[in-house]
């Protein structure tokens, strides 16, 4: 007997979903590839999560502007079902309109109490995908085309940890396969970003978590392979809205995506690949706008040419340096400010230190440095007071940097050509620091240089 047609994971983004007319498309598109079982994992109509953010934010700081707001949300989702729904949308309609008078409640809630709490935004930032993906599933059904929604809130348990959100891959596989045997079928439409935790709280897996979303079912549905659709045609060598000269990568790897994506590259989540490559399942990324083309395939092959595929990155970074000639030659100092760092739950983005150990350098986010701050000047009191840490320094407004390639490692020109490029663009670098794969190498600059340094750094590779 032949074994059955595996499924495919597809994941739409935002911008594929942001109104009926490309939610139409997106079925379309799915519709056209006949006889394909098929998990689809959507994101919320673009702008939806940052205005349910907006929403939980400003009814908690009591400002009256949420009514308005929230009803604005409200028509655009009712909007969308009339036109994808026509004489089918009643029942959806009364979905909805239960949908955002809990949602009212929640809001109203949060104004008495004068404060958003964790939970309470938790949940409300997931709600776009809930709607996005139910407007999608019904439409299938009004196109006479089958589909089961699925809520992955009942599906999927996460926890959060250090390095991110984690799956609970035991207790959401089970949940999985019993949802599948109470719904068979084989077109699931499922919300992305979304899911509970081990209290049985709503959480969502962070911001544009949907790509995460889209491997992660593409793993529970034992997928072939995994398709991000995004607006573009792929993975670029830098992103296109910021070096026109850009081209695509046809072919990357696991580690390379991971890398340019933690470095900054939207395009792709970072957590997306753990679940891939766990499965080898290869990840493609296409463009909704131009489905015909083969997008960027992500898999296990490495290919070492050319050396460096792409460069990325990213900003709302600070560089926190520790001085000292009291450092030197004192084991233990470097472990002391990330042990300091890690039990405030802060996360360093890059590490540096120059080889005469006279100082330490890190960079973390913007948003926590003056906390950070705090937790390394309590960790080394005795020495400052001393004078042996003559200070811990804070620079703002910093972004990290990458190249990064598989083929790095054997190829010995790529820092000089590197530091060459940043040379000539005039580009000052704070800090410097190598994966010790050496896949990547990062350097910490000015904010104010990043555009620059993007585009003279791009040219050089
Ligand atoms: P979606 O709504 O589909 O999740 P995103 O806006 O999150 O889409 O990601 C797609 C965007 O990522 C592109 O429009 C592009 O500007 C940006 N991007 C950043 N870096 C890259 C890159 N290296 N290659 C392609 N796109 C990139
Ligand atoms: N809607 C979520 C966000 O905007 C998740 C996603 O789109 O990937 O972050
Ligand atoms: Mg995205």
């Amino acid at each position: 007997m032949n074994s059955p047609q595996p499924f495919v994971a597809h994941k739409f983004g935002g911008s594929s979903m942001r109104d009926a007319e490309r939610i139409a498309r997106v079925a379309a598109i799915l519709a056209a590839r006949d006889g394909e079982p098929q998990v689809i994992v959507v994101s919320a109509m673009q702008g939806v999560t940052d205005a349910l953010i907006a929403l939980a934010n400003s009814a908690a700081a009591r400002s009256e502007v949420w009514r308005d707001a929230l009803s604005q949300l409200r028509e655009r989702h009712l909007t969308a079902a009339l036109a994808l729904l026509g004489a089918q949308a009643e029942a959806t309609v009364e979905w909805l309109e239960r949908e955002f008078a809990d949602l009212a409640d929640v809001l109203h809630a949060l104004a008495l109490l004068g404060t958003p709490s964790r939970e309470a935004l938790d949940l409300v930032q997931g709600l776009g995908e809930v709607w996005s993906s139910r407007l999608l599933a019904e439409h299938f059904r009004v196109r006479g085309d089958a589909a089961v929604w699925c809520d992955a809130r009942e599906v999927l348990r996460v926890r959060a940890e250090e390095l991110g959100v984690m799956v609970d891959w035991p207790s959401s596989q089970a949940h999985f396969d019993t949802f599948r045997e109470r719904h068979p079928g084989s077109r699931y439409v499922v919300t992305g970003f979304v899911a509970r935790d081990g209290e049985g709280r709503a959480t969502t897996l962070g911001r544009n978590g949907s790509d995460y979303s889209g491997a992660i079912f593409g793993a529970l549905a034992d997928a072939a392979e995994v398709h991000i659709w995004t607006d573009v045609d792929g993975v670029y060598s830098a992103d296109p809205r910021a070096v026109p000269e850009a081209v695509l990568i046809p072919e990357l790897s696991y580690h390379e995506a991971c890398e340019l994506a933690y470095f900054g590259a939207k395009v792709i989540h970072p957590q997306t690949m753990a679940p891939a490559i766990e499965r080898q399942i290869p990840i493609y990324i296409r463009n909704t706008f131009n489905p015909e083309h083969r997008g960027s395939r992500i898999s296990a092959e490495r290919s070492l040419e050319p050396p460096v595929k792409g460069v990325s990155a990213f900003g709302g970074l600070a560089i926190l340096n520790v001085e000292g000639a009291g450092m030197i030659g004192v084991p233990g100092t470097a472990e002391r400010v990330f042990g300091a760092l890690r039990h405030g739950g802060i996360s360093v983005v890059m590490i540096s230190q120059g080889s005469s150990e006279h100082s330490i350098c890190c960079v973390v986010r913007e948003a926590e440095v003056d906390r950070a701050e705090r937790l390394l000047d309590d960790a080394f009191r005795r020495e400052l007071d001393r004078g042996l840490i003559e200070r811990i320094a804070i620079t703002r407004a910093i972004s990290v940097l990458a190249v990064v390639g598989d083929g790095m490692a054997g190829h010995p020109g790529t820092a000089a050509r590197l530091f060459d490029q940043l040379g000539r663009g005039r580009i000052n670098v704070r800090a410097i620091a190598q994966g010790a794969s050496e896949r990547n190498i990062s350097v910490a600059i000015d904010t104010a240089d990043a555009a620059r340094a993007l585009r003279a750094v791009h040219a050089g590779f």
